[in-house]
């Protein structure tokens, strides 16, 4: 691995509770714009979350600054090296809660979470058969990738998970669960849920994914595809052993890891597509979204009607040949 980048992305999350947390985010923007750096972080009444990029210089300055807070003083810091920043803007914004599981009554995970799992004992731990591992993400996260033999819960977005859980609670009952997630901040509230409705032993990956990637001793191992990441460059390497790509072209299912956005502005789904069926489908994701009035490809190709009318004609007939 390259040692002299410039620059790096950090990712940290700390459940503390943040009493004036509407101003301490404004406070905490300016503080990020000053230095430079750029990001999106959510500021909480339970805590703070965030991702961020900068030069060596300015994330060093940032987590030293960061630590002075007591309330911050021993927030753990992901950090990947860099060759430039990972974002366009710096975002701070406040939410009521860090993460969103749709729940009556919100889980603290300070009160209530799963036990933490170091990489080397989920690693051993998610090989033993009374174990199952959940996947704490969305479903676009595990489609790039995820531990092997882990369920995908039928849900499209990771706040359903609890429903997804009571309508499959007799098949997980009696078993140890695993769960994680890209850095940890979900998987704390998700396992503090899971105690809560009267699982008994479950466990969390400590650090999340990214940390595991990193770990000397279990190198990735039983992870397959990529990790997504919220930032522009979507998906970063975790099994240092042998790479499986699991992820799928949405068009074909030939094995692939590029993710494109549908052109279509009002659906804008992820998909997974290779550059030529990028351009063979007009980033369509569906027929309609091909044929949308503000198809963005369209646009972006500059392609008369005549040619968009061409285009669909070859989709057609491709269609034809195989199936
Ligand atoms: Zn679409």
């Amino acid at each position: 691995m390259l040692k002299d980048k410039l620059y790096r992305v950090l990712l940290y999350y700390k459940y503390v509770p943040i009493e004036d947390a509407e101003e301490f985010a404004t406070a905490h923007l300016e503080f990020c714009k000053e230095l430079g750096l750029k990001g999106r972080i959510l500021v909480a009444d339970e805590g703070m979350n965030g991702t961020c990029s900068g030069t060596v210089e300015q994330t060093n300055k940032y987590m030293e600054t960061l630590k002075q807070d007591p309330r911050f003083e021993d927030m753990v810091f992901k950090i990947d090296e860099a060759d430039g920043h990972a974002f366009k803007k710096m975002h701070v914004r406040y939410r009521p809660e860090l993460v969103t599981l749709r729940l009556e009554d919100d889980i603290d995970p300070r009160e209530q979470t799963g036990a933490y799992l170091s990489p080397k004992e989920f690693y051993k731990q998610m090989q033993s058969d009374d174990t199952i591992v959940i996947d704490a993400r969305n479903d676009y996260e595990y489609d790039l990738g995820h531990f092997k033999g882990a369920i995908k819960p039928d849900i499209h977005s990771f706040r359903e998970l609890p429903d997804w859980i009571k309508q499959n609670r007799d098949k997980i009952k009696d078993k140890k669960i695993l769960t994680y997630c890209t850095g940890g901040v979900r998987c704390e509230k998700f396992s503090g849920w899971l105690k809560e409705e009267g699982f008994d032993d479950v466990s969390q990956l400590h650090g999340g994914i990214v940390t595991y990637g990193k770990d000397p001793e279990v190198k990735g191992e039983l992870w397959n595809g990529k990790c997504y990441v919220f930032d522009e460059r979507i998906s970063v390497p975790i099994n240092q052993v042998d790479h499986v790509v699991v992820g799928r072209d949405h068009f074909t299912g030939e094995p692939c890891e590029r993710y494109v956005n549908c052109a279509n502005p009002e659906c804008n789904k992820q998909i997974l597509c290779s550059e030529e069926n990028e351009h063979f489908y007009m980033r369509g994701c569906t027929d309609e979204c091909r044929v949308h009035p503000r198809n963005r490809y369209i646009k972006e190709q500059d392609l008369t009607e005549e040619e968009v009318q061409k285009r669909h004609e070859k989709i057609e007939s491709h269609r034809v040949t195989h199936g």
